[in-house]
Parts: structure tokens; C-alpha cells; sequence
């Protein structure tokens, strides 16, 4: 009995079964994982003109264009995992309600729509969780290596990606006071956590770090060069014309994990010609 076929042969039938019920969805708003924003300054080598999603990759998902590399089984096995890891916490916390402690509520999985003024298209997300009625809660997990390597976490804090993410909801939830990303290793077990806070149509991040809280302010991150952006994709959509490649070859985010990977780049990737660009992750 090969139970590793049988694994792999499920992991991609039930992303089939997923694709085929959303088969007929008209998609009708801009997601948080989406946004994007055009860099002011000139890049540097190794570098990419655009920080989170790429244009033409999300005006493809629009059109629906057929993917020419889906998520791999492998893939969908990582996808898995952090769901896993996901649940894992969101059940520890929820103890805690249950026990009386610090957190007296947890609403998992809020959803929201935000129609913002400039877009045809709301905005519409769904938030991790939300504690004490007061608090956004953001769960991420990846690799050690993703903490401790050179350009990791440590060194160069949250990916824009998931800062813009978080800066969307803070923006549909202006009842809430802030955001917590956090972040587990799910093979050394090391954990991390960022406040996101709001300043003005931007935001502040803060973290402890020896005893000492550190504060960061990415004032290249900012709700209008968000909503910039979204409208040139409806502009694009609107005149049926493709947006151009926003990403550089050899960028390994996000272009070795597009779907739409193939259409853009031919040829042969060695690793040593990939190099970690700025995009979303
Ligand atoms: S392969 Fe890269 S440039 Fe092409 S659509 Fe995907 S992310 Fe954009």
C-alpha cells in the first residue's frame, strides 16, 4: 500500500473539489493579501519597484485566466501545515477565555467589507481574531530560517505584505484599538510579536527586544499608495488590457510561487540565480 500517493492523490483532489465550487464566483472586491504599493524611491539592485502583490498576477485572477503552475502537492502540504498551526493557537487562546484569564473574548474569523471612495470594488477580508472586543489578532507561522536568516524577521521585521495586510484592517475596524502579528516557528518553536498601530493613513510597529521596546515607522506604507494602486488594476480591468510584470526574473517572491509563473518567464531557474526580492510574501 503506497499511503504517500494516496496523501498527495487527496491533497490535489480536494483542491479540485475547492476550485470547482468556487468555480462559478464573479469575484466583486480587492482582498488585504492584494494590495500593493508602487515604490517612490529608485530601487536597488536585487531590489523591486513594487512591495506586496503584483498587478498583472491579480488582473489574471480577475480574468480568471487558467493557472499554468497551481500550487504542487508539496505546496499544498505547506499550506496545510500552517492551517494547522493556525487552529493550534486560536485553541490555546481560547482556553484562556474559558479559564478566566486575561482574555475574556475571542471572535474567530471576522469578516469584513469596506467600500472605499476611488474604487468600484469594496475591500473585503476576513480577520484572524479579534480579542476583548479591543484587539485585531494576526497568526502567522513559517521556518526558524525565516526568523534568523540574513533578511529574516529578526533583521528586517515584517514583510510589507503582511504589515499592508494588517494596515487594511485596522482601516475596517476603526472600532479596534490595534493589531498583533504574530509569528511562530514551527520547527524551533521561537515566537515573535509586532503591535501594529495607526498613524494617520500609515502606521507604527513596536516589539520588545532585550527588555527595550523598539518602534519602526514605515511611512512608504500608507492606505491612499494602497488604494492607488487597486484603482490602477481597475483601470486596467475596465479597458481589458494587461498591467506589466511588476516583478524582476530571479525574484524569488512572488514569482516562484505565481501560478501564473510560466507565462511570464521560460527557461530554467538554477537556485544560485534566485534572490529574495521585496515582494509579498
Ligand atoms: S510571474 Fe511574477 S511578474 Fe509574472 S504575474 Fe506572477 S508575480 Fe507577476
Amino acid at each position: 500500500m503506497d499511503i504517500v500517493s494516496i496523501v498527495d492523490k487527496n491533497l490535489l483532489r480536494l483542491q479540485e473539489i475547492e476550485k470547482e465550487k468556487h468555480k462559478e464566483d464573479e469575484r466583486d472586491a480587492h482582498y488585504p493579501s492584494s494590495a500593493s504599493i508602487k515604490r517612490k524611491v529608485i530601487p536597488k539592485k536585487g531590489e523591486d519597484s513594487v512591495y506586496g502583490a503584483c498587478l498583472l498576477a491579480e488582473w489574471r485572477k480577475w480574468r480568471k485566466i487558467p493557472e499554468t503552475n497551481p500550487p504542487t502537492v508539496n505546496t499544498l502540504q505547506k499550506f496545510a501545515w500552517g492551517t494547522i498551526f493556525h487552529n493550534w493557537i486560536t485553541e490555546i487562546l481560547k482556553k484562556e477565555c474559558l479559564a478566566g484569564g486575561y482574555l475574556r473574548s475571542l471572535e474567530n474569523e471576522v469578516s469584513f467589507a469596506l467600500p472605499v471612495a476611488g474604487l468600484t470594488y469594496p475591500v473585503k477580508g476576513r480577520i484572524d481574531n479579534i480579542l476583548n472586543k479591543n484587539v485585531i489578532l494576526e497568526i502567522k507561522s513559517s521556518f526558524g530560517k525565516f526568523f534568523f536568516a540574513r533578511s529574516g524577521l529578526i533583521a528586517v521585521g515584517p514583510r510589507k505584505g503582511s504589515l499592508m495586510q494588517t494596515l487594511c484592517y485596522l482601516k475596517a475596524r476603526e472600532d479596534l484599538e490595534y493589531a498583533i502579528l504574530l509569528y511562530i516557528a514551527r520547527d524551533v518553536g521561537f515566537k515573535m510579536q509586532y503591535n501594529v498601530y495607526r498613524k494617520g493613513n500609515s502606521i507604527i510597529v513596536t516589539h520588545w527586544e532585550k527588555g527595550q521596546e523598539i518602534r519602526n515607522e514605515y511611512p512608504e506604507i500608507t492606505w491612499d499608495a494602497m488604494i492607488e494602486r487597486w484603482a490602477e488594476l481597475e483601470d486596467y480591468l475596465k479597458n481589458d488590457k494587461e498591467p506589466p510584470r511588476d516583478f524582476q526574473f530571479k525574484t524569488k517572491y512572488p514569482c516562484c510561487y505565481c501560478p501564473f509563473y510560466s507565462m511570464c518567464w521560460t527557461g530554467k531557474q538554477t537556485k544560485s540565480e534566485v534572490v529574495i526580492g521585496q515582494g509579498g510574501e
